[in-house]
């Protein structure tokens, strides 16, 4: 007989501890069980197991409870590896999160301790039959197509024969079958060769090749070659015989990282992301923990695979968001990454053109971080970057979408068939109506905030909780019928406003509306890549690694509006965004243009952006977060909690507040905005001991009366609006 102890899937933080059973089959731990738990079954992930001669009964005796028998063991190996748990237990302790989301958050779907199983994903397929049936012409054709090119997916076959495709089946011609699908082929046709390096690229290699710390920020203007030193340490990992894992921030708006790595590694590459259906990941999941997979390519979750041996870890774009995970447990990639390179005694490469303020402080002031500064581009020129004060252009009578300048600059280009990126951070046709009588936004019903009117559907849709309605009739708020004025602008309007301009130009537009489909992010770039189009209007979607030697000319539209949000990280996100939107002109041989369209020209955010100076924003915000005792200076945790009311909600914040002391300081009781129907209300914890802070918050809920089912833990939060 076994006992095993189990973590079992519940939400309340109280029963985050083990629970014992016993089981006949043998169990290992690291697998997954059913198990009765208060008259339901649930899944449970097993910690610890035990073999025993021992009857039940004199088990039960010598440990004092009564044992329920395991109802079934659902994995006969275990899902993860030694390494694997003792992060989970990191991660645990570190985000302040029950151990059984930290398993969940960590493995694939089809391998989550989750009581809803889920299937395999099938699809459909053809082939032809031997049967004797009358075709017209056209259906022999693709009769034919599917015999030369042997069985294929019904889908493919419909794209290239769309009528014909439902006939052949129906007529028995063709035989379907419903098959498991698989992940695609990462293979790639064309081989590249690394290139020779520039000696600023040299020595950037060299100083990592022949130090031995432990993590490494290459901070490197966008397209001063940092890509190719991956490639190369990679290459230099490999032939040590290890695994190597590099990390993007969204696998749809970085193809020609992929394009790059498979080019230069062929089939030994996996590829992990959130884009992936479960059994496809399953499969990347597979291939990396049996080794086949010699470099992976992934997102955030990436982190987790199960390698054996790693010998580098890179993380490119450090600073951006998407790494952070903003559900429980609310882990930062970066310090996986660190952890995971420690436990492997392989390097970790942090590369941005803008650090966040966290590492750049790290390498910079504390020497934590190996800093690699390179400042130059491959092809030399930096872009010329040009300021267009908004507000005087419209005293001029200026448009207020498109000044007069940048106007002039897409003409030149579209002119001399040069392609065209313009930037502005907001979808939709207009950001707000407002009722003409009392002046009140629509706002969403489920959410405080306002709608954004979408005219190619002719509808309002929050961008939060993504509710849609009817532009409605009658104001909510006074009840008028005198209807509504439009204010703000979004990619849609602005794609109409070029289209009127410049009636000849091709525009494709890609934002969180145009790129709902699977593969959507990648068709747009390609297609714009291959030509199809003069001009791309996008979202920040469209600021991030993209590599296009034909774009000559960027215009950022409104490109200060972030500065107006009330959050601490609000000047670092804004300078970013310029930075990284500007680094897209003149990729190629030819010098690009930056037309920065801004009300606040001043702003050293918009300032230190123009001049491309990092060092200069990374000196003025920290005089700042200084000032306003802001993280890397102080550690924060934010404890948020929801209710179905704003009183409950702002209690249960209030007996937090109270019973927490130490030498940190707690920070509000502050009711948010109501969202997805939900009220919320936050303290945020400060202090230079996020230890102390942790233990604190550790102690609160195992004293805590209440469930706690509505507090949400985040250690080290990006945002706090
Ligand atoms: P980053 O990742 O810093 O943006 P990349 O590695 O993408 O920079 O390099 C920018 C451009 O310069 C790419 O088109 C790349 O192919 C090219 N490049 C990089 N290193 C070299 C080199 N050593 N010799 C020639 N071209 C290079
Ligand atoms: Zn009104
Ligand atoms: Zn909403």
């Amino acid at each position: 007989m076994y006992i095993t102890e189990c973590w079992i899937e519940h939400p309340v933080r109280k029963l985050d501890t083990t629970f014992t059973y016993i089981s006949n089959d043998e169990v290992f731990p690291g697998c997954r069980v059913k198990i009765p738990f208060h008259h339901r079954t649930v899944t449970g992930f097993v910690e610890k197991v035990t073999e025993t001669s021992e009857t039940k009964e004199e088990a039960e005796k010598r440990l004092g409870m009564k044992l329920s028998p395991v109802s079934e063991v659902i994995d006969h190996e275990s899902l993860i590896t030694p390494e694997l748990h003792d992060l989970a237990m990191w991660m645990r302790r570190e985000t302040l999160s029950t151990a059984i989301s930290c398993f969940q958050t960590m493995l694939p779907a089809k391998l989550k301790p989750r009581s809803s199983h889920q299937k395999a994903v099938t699809e459909r397929w053809v082939r032809i039959s031997d049967e004797e049936v009358s075709l017209t012409p056209k259906q022999i054709e693709a009769w034919e197509y599917v015999r030369e090119n042997g069985p294929m997916r019904y889908r493919d076959l419909r794209k290239k024969y769309p009528n014909q495709a439902a006939a052949l089946v129906s007529s028995g011609a063709l035989l379907s079958e419903e098959r498991e699908r698989e992940a695609a082929s990462t293979r790639s046709k064309t081989h590249s060769s690394p290139l020779v390096l520039t000696p600023l690229q040299k020595q950037a290699m060299d100083e990592i090749l022949h130090s031995d710390d432990p993590v490494y920020l290459i901070r490197g203007v966008t397209g001063s070659g940092k890509t190719e030193i991956y490639l190369q340490l990679a290459a230099e990992a490999l032939e040590r015989g290890k695994q190597v894992l590099i990390l993007v921030p969204e696998i749809g708006l970085t193809p020609q990282m992929i394009t790059r790595v498979s080019e230069r590694f062929g089939e030994e590459l996996a590829i992990y992301h959130s884009g992936l259906n479960p059994q496809e990941k399953y499969e990347q999941y597979r291939k990396v923990k049996s080794g086949r997979a010699a470099v992976v390519v992934g997102t955030r979750s990436a982190v987790f695979l199960p390698f054996a041996d790693l010998g580098l870890i890179v993380m490119d774009e450090e600073h951006d968001n998407s790494y952070k995970q903003d559900q429980q447990p609310c882990y930062h990639c970066r310090d996986i990454a660190v952890w995971r390179g420690r436990y492997h005694h392989c390097r970790v490469i942090l590369g941005s053109a803008t650090p966040s303020l966290e590492s750049y402080a790290r390498s910079s002031l504390r020497n934590i971080y190996h800093l690699i500064t390179m400042d130059e581009r491959i092809n030399q020129t930096l872009p010329e970057v040009t300021v267009v004060p908004m507000k005087e252009c419209l005293k001029r009578g200026e448009s207020y979408i498109l000044s007069d300048l940048l106007k002039e600059k897409i003409s030149e280009r579209l002119t001399s068939g040069r392609q065209i990126i313009l930037l502005l951070n907001r979808r939709g046709y207009n950001t707000l109506l407002r009722c003409r009588e009392c002046q009140e936004p629509v706002k969403c019903p489920h959410c405080d905030l306002a709608m954004s009117y979408h005219r190619d559907i002719g509808r309002m849709k929050c961008h939060t909780c993504g509710t849609e309605m009817p532009v409605p009739k009658v104001c909510s708020h006074c009840n008028s019928k005198a209807g509504f004025a439009a204010f703000g602008f979004g990619t849609e309007k602005l794609e109409a406003e070029i289209k009127e301009t410049f009636p000849a130009a091709k525009v494709l537009r890609m934002d969180a509306d145009t790129t709902g489909r699977k593969d959507s992010h990648a068709d747009i770039l390609n297609r714009f890549g291959r030509g199809e189009a003069d001009i791309l209007v996008g979202t920040q979607m469209i600021a991030k690694g993209l590599d296009y030697p034909n774009v000559t000319l960027v215009g950022i539209i409104n490109g200060d509006d972030g500065l107006a949000r009330t959050d601490y990280r609000s000047c670092e996100v804004t300078f970013d965004l310029l930075m990284q939107a500007a680094g897209r002109s003149g990729r190629g041989d030819s010098a690009g243009d930056v037309i920065l369209q801004v009300y606040e020209p001043d702003h050293y955010a918009v300032q230190c952006a123009v001049q491309q100076d990092y060092p200069a924003f990374f000196a003025h915000e920290m005089r700042f977060r200084h000032a306003g005792q802001y993280p890397p200076y102080v550690y924060m945790i934010a404890l948020t909690f929801s209710g179905s009311t704003q009183k409950e909600a702002d209690e249960a914040a209030a007996d937090m507040k109270q019973a927490l002391t130490g030498s940190f300081k707690v920070i509000g009781v502050v009711s948010l905005l109501r969202l997805k129907d939900r009220c919320r209300s936050r303290i945020v914890m400060k202090g230079k001991d996020l230890k102390e802070m942790q233990d604190a918050v550790r102690n609160y809920i195992d004293s805590a009366g209440s469930s706690l089912r509505g507090l949400r833990i985040d250690v080290n939060p990006l945002y706090l609006d």
